[in-house]
């Protein structure tokens, strides 16, 4: 009940918000948009987007996707809204398909989904290039970092960046002789060290022991770099700690040795082989000029534990001196931990970004996590817009959220008198595109 007056406060500006956005008389709308310079700036200056897995071209609805946690996700084209749910995925889609694909229906049902796949027909057929600058023009985007497997060969390079994964590194064996796994991990570790097997024979290294497979790493990371990555991205939270332990690399060949002759059987030691190899990759990352991207807090699959993804986990290699020269990325602002992740961004190695949260909440509530961050001493040069948008759609909708929940962080910080109008603004162009293209 105590929180009754600032969600009031914080309504009344987003309702103003929202006049001004759609509104028919401008004159109206500068009367109910209390910082209009700030207001403007927002709405004029495109994003830098540091985490995205872009969907290029016209893709068929399908209702079956596969998705554990959520619906619909991130790659699906568009869905039907359900009347049941509340989701600020649901409340903005028939939004952004009017803005992406000129759409005219107020809400998507079953059977709009024809109509729709009609109009992103049309759309796409300009190609994947064109169409997904487009959809970035349309949004407000300038340039994405886009998470693929492979570089990405088929859209802008002046627009969508690549960032590469480096989890397989981790796991150089697969997961059928570790006891008290579950079957989920034994498919992720099965997977991963296929990945490695294949890459290994192209880059000519046969593994006889850990100090040969550390020559492969660093024969990837370099590959990596070579071919345009801007950063690397670590997803392992979906399935282990955060927590990277320093490991004695007498011990971590031990390891090796054992996963090579197959009698590496317990968890814990796979972990500790896991924990050595992924510093080092770390440590390299650093070397080469890449950011660490790493997937902290809540997360779209049901195998995803939310004390594994814990921010606070990432202390482990944040407060040691020896990765100061690695700048880490955590991605979806640790939520929903993004209040515990406040003391880390003090260290000169650590940002945040708030993509999924700007179109899994309602900016009411992103506004709250950035109010909060900004309060906090020299957080303004740590945090950083992503997206993690798949589908047209979904990039329409974080940058839209992202938005309004800036301006109302921002004039919420005016209205206490923290900061004057024209370094809200200042505070702004460092969130949406400064911050990002400082680390990268
Ligand atoms: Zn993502």
């Amino acid at each position: 009940m105590r929180k009754t007056p600032t969600l009031c406060f914080i309504l009344l500006i987003l309702s103003a918000v929202t006049a001004s956005a759609s509104s028919s008389s401008s004159a109206a709308a500068a009367a109910e948009t209390p910082y209009p310079k700030l207001r403007a700036f927002i709405g004029a200056t495109p994003f830098i987007d540091v985490h995205s897995h872009p969907s290029a071209g016209h893709r068929v609805y399908d209702p079956r996707d596969p998705y554990p946690t959520l619906e619909p996700p991130i790659g699906r084209p568009f869905w039907p809204v359900r009347p049941e749910r509340i989701a600020v995925f649901d409340s903005l889609e028939p939004q952004a398909l009017r803005a992406v694909y000129g759409y005219k229906g107020e809400s998507v049902r079953a059977e709009d989904i024809p109509a729709i796949e009609a109009l992103s027909k049309e759309f796409w057929a300009a190609g994947k290039k064109e169409g997904f600058n487009r959809v970035l023009d349309i949004a407000g985007i300038e340039r994405t970092f886009a998470n693929p497997e492979t570089p990405v060969r088929d859209l802008d390079p002046a627009r969508v960046s690549w960032v590469a994964f480096v989890d397989h590194l981790f796991y150089p064996f697969g997961g059928a002789k570790l006891k008290n796994i579950s079957p989920y991990l034994i498919a992720i570790l099965d997977d991963s060290s296929r990945g490695v097997a294949v890459e290994s024979i192209k880059f000519g290294v046969k593994f006889t022991d850990l100090a040969s497979y550390m020559s492969y790493v660093r024969a990837v990371l370099a590959d990596d770099k070579k071919n345009g990555a801007v950063a690397v991205k670590v997803g392992s939270a979906y399935f282990r700690t955060l927590w990277f332990g320093d490991v004695d690399e007498d011990e971590a060949a031990a390891y090796f040795a054992s996963g090579l002759a197959g009698t590496l059987t317990r968890w814990e030691d796979y972990q500790k082989l896991q924990d050595f190899i992924a510093r080092a990759v770390f440590l390299e990352a650093g070397r080469l000029n890449l950011p660490v991207h790493v997937h902290t807090g809540f997360g779209a699959d049901a195998g995803l534990r939310s004390l594994d993804s814990n921010p606070l986990n990432l202390e482990s290699v944040l407060s040691d001196i020896r990765f100061k020269d690695t700048r880490f990325v955590m991605l979806h602002a640790g939520y929903p931990q993004w209040d515990k992740l406040k003391p880390l961004l003090e260290k000169r190695n650590a940002f945040v970004d708030f993509s999924a949260v700007n179109w899994m909440v309602y900016p009411r509530e992103l506004a709250g996590i950035l109010y909060d961050w900004l309060s906090y001493p020299g957080a303004s040069e740590k945090i950083v817009f992503g997206s993690d948008a798949g589908a047209p759609v979904f990039f329409w909708i974080a940058a839209r959220v992202s938005r309004d929940a800036l301006y109302l962080a921002l004039s919420r910080l005016i209205d206490e008198g923290i900061i004057p109008e024209d370094k809200a603004v200042l505070i702004a162009e460092k969130l949406m595109r400064g911050n990002a293209l400082r680390i990268h």
